[in-house]
């Protein structure tokens, strides 16, 4: 299973990453933006990413996934503060979110019920 990495924070994706590889998923593409992500997204099986990013946003970036791929499952992570954006998000097409702040046994919790 293949995992893409949206975050512009490399410690975030550094703690997705391990989170995944605890899990025992190490095929994985990182990216520091939306821009990058969308470059990245062949042969990918389950999307991570961030929403606030420069040069392409989290949004815009599913947006752009979902005009041409309506299955592949895609996680926003979010923070707390733009919780209630989350309905805006799920209306473009992603499947589930994650809140920040937290910590790699919450998201190692979390990512082993929606990768199930
Ligand atoms: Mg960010």
């Amino acid at each position: 299973m293949k995992f893409l990495v949206a975050d512009d924070s490399s410690t975030m994706r550094r703690i997705i990453v391990n989170s995944l590889n605890a899990l025992g998923h190490t095929d994985i593409v990182e990216a520091e933006d939306g821009a990058e992500a969308l470059k990245n997204t062949t042969g990918v099986d389950f999307i991570l990413t961030d929403w606030n990013m420069p040069n392409m946003d989290g949004l815009t970036f599913v947006k752009a996934v979902r005009e041409k791929d309506k299955k592949t499952p895609i996680v926003m992570i979010t923070t707390e503060a733009a919780k209630d954006d989350v309905i805006t998000a799920i209306k473009n097409g992603v499947t589930n979110y994650i809140v920040k702040p937290f910590t790699m046994d919450t998201l190692k919790a979390k990512l082993e019920k929606i990768i199930k």
